[in-house]
C-alpha cells in the first residue's frame, strides 16, 4: 500500500462497534473485565486506551515497524528508548541531535550511569573509531538541525550491525512521508509528533516505533512502567494530523524551494542551508535516502548584525520556536533554540548569530516572499 493511502487507512482508521469513520476519543481510566483475570482487552488505561493504540498501530504502519508507542512528549518519547539501557552503556549522539535531547543527557542520563559521546554522524568516516567496547547505539538526526546536515543511514547501520549496536534515528524533520530509516537499515525510529505529523501546531506528542519485536518489548514495558504515555485527546489529534501529512508535506516542500530560490539569489545572504540544494553539502545523500526535502530552510545574513531586526520585521513568518505546523515560523537559533550552547561551541558548529532558521507553512508562497522582501527592505538590505 502507498504511504498516502496508509496515512488514510494506516492503524485503525473507523470504529468497529458504531462504524464511525474517525476512531472515538475513549476517556476511560479503566475497563471492566469479564472475570478475575479476563479483561476484554483493555485494562487500566496507562497501559493501553484504544484511541492510543490506533496512533500507535498508525506510526507502526508509516515506518514499517511493528509496534508503535505514543508518549506525552518527543522527549518522553526519547527518554523512555534510552532508559532500555543500563548502567555503564555507552551511547554516541550526533553532534547537532535536538537541544532538549542533549539536555536529557548531559543533565540527567549521565547521573544513571549512561555514557555517551558527540560526534558529527555526516561525516562516516569518523563513526567506527568512536564505537568502544561498550557502545550500545548510535542516535542520529537526519536532516539536523538547524543547518540540514544529513547523515547516511544505510551507512551507518552497516556499521553498526557489525558492531551489534543499535542505531536509533530521530525522524522528525523528515517525517515517514519523506524518510524511511527503517528500511534503510535503522532498529528504532522515533518523533517528535509535535511537529510535521502533528502539523497543527496544537499538540505536544512522541511516538517510537521499531521492527525489531525484542526492542518492541522492552520498549513496551517501559511505557507501561516508566508512564509518559500521550492522552487520548492527544492521540486523536494526532491522527486527525497525520490524514494530512502527504498533502502538507507536498505543500511545505513546495513552498521551501521557492524561498529557497529567492534567497539563494539575493544579495543579502550570506548562504542557504537546504537539503534540496544542489550545493548543499549532503544533497546527493539526502537525494539517495529521502524522497523528498521537507519545509526547513535556514540561512546567514551578510550583515551579522542584522538578523535580530530581520526576523521582527516579518509579519506572516511568525517569531517562534518549533517548526512543522501550517504556519511559517521564523527564528534564531543562536539566541532562540540553540541559546544553552556557549557561543565558542555554537560557532565551530557553523551556527553563526546571522543564521535564521524559517518552518515554511503552507500558505500561497508568493505572500511568504513578499513577507521577506518587505523585512529585507525594512532593515536596509
Ligand atoms: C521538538 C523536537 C524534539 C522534542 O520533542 P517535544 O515534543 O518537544 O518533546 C525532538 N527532536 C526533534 C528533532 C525536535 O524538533
Amino acid at each position: 500500500m502507498h504511504i498516502k493511502t496508509k496515512m488514510i487507512h494506516g492503524g485503525i482508521s473507523d470504529d468497529s462497534t458504531t462504524g464511525a469513520v474517525s476512531v472515538p476519543i475513549y476517556h476511560a481510566s479503566t475497563y471492566k473485565q469479564n472475570g478475575v483475570g479476563k479483561p476484554k482487552g483493555y485494562e487500566y488505561a496507562r497501559s493501553g486506551n484504544p484511541t492510543r493504540y490506533a496512533l500507535e498501530k498508525l506510526i507502526a504502519d508509516l515506518e514499517g515497524g511493528v509496534a508503535g508507542f505514543a508518549f506525552g512528549s518527543g522527549l518522553a518519547g526519547i527518554h523512555t528508548v534510552f532508559s532500555t539501557f543500563n548502567q555503564g552503556d555507552h551511547i554516541l549522539l550526533g553532534d547537532d541531535v535536538y537541544g532538549g535531547t542533549f539536555r536529557l543527557f548531559q543533565k540527567v542520563l549521565v547521573n544513571f550511569g549512561l555514557e555517551y559521546s558527540v560526534i558529527d554522524t555526516s561525516k562516516i568516516e569518523n563513526i567506527e573509531k568512536e564505537i568502544k567496547n561498550n557502545t550500545k547505539a548510535i542516535y542520529i538526526e537526519t536532516p539536523s538541525n538547524p543547518l540540514l546536515k544529513i547523515t547516511d543511514i544505510t551507512g551507518i547501520s552497516k556499521i553498526a550491525k557489525k558492531h551489534n549496536i543499535q542505531v536509533i534515528v530521530d525522524n522528525t524533520f523528515a517525517s515517514p512521508y519523506f524518510q524511511q530509516p527503517l528500511a534503510l537499515g535503522a532498529d528504532i525510529v522515533l518523533h517528535s509528533g509535535t511537529k510535521y505529523l502533528g502539523g497543527h501546531s496544537d499538540v505536544i506528542a512522541g511516538l517510537v516505533t521499531t521492527n525489531n519485536p525484542v526492542l518492541a518489548d522492552k520498549i513496551g514495558f517501559l511505557q507501561n512502567a516508566i508512564g509518559g504515555v500521550l492522552g487520548p485527546q492527544d492521540s486523536w489529534l494526532l491522527q486527525r494530523g497525520i490524514k494530512t501529512l502527504s498533502v502538507r508535506m507536498e505543500e511545505h516542500q513546495k513552498n521551501a524551494q521557492m524561498i529557497v530560490e529567492f534567497l539563494s539569489a539575493h544579495p543579502a545572504v550570506a548562504k542557504v542551508y537546504y537539503p534540496g540544494l544542489v550545493t548543499h553539502e549532503g544533497h546527493e545523500l539526502a537525494n539517495k535516502q529521502m524522497t523528498g526535502f521537507s519545509g526547513v530552510i535556514s540561512f546567514e545574513l551578510i550583515d551579522e548584525d542584522k538578523a535580530i531586526e530581520f526576523v521582527e520585521s516579518l509579519r506572516l513568518f511568525t517569531l517562534a520556536e518549533s517548526l512543522g505546523g501550517v504556519e511559517s515560523l521564523v527564528e534564531v537559533p543562536s539566541v532562540m533554540t540553540h541559546a544553552s550552547i556557549p557561543k565558542d561551541k555554537r560557532e565551530a558548529a557553523g551556527i553563526k548569530d546571522s543564521l535564521i532558521r524559517l518552518s515554511v507553512g503552507i500558505e500561497y508562497f508568493e505572500d511568504l516572499i513578499d513577507d521577506l522582501k518587505q523585512a529585507f527592505t525594512k532593515v536596509g538590505l
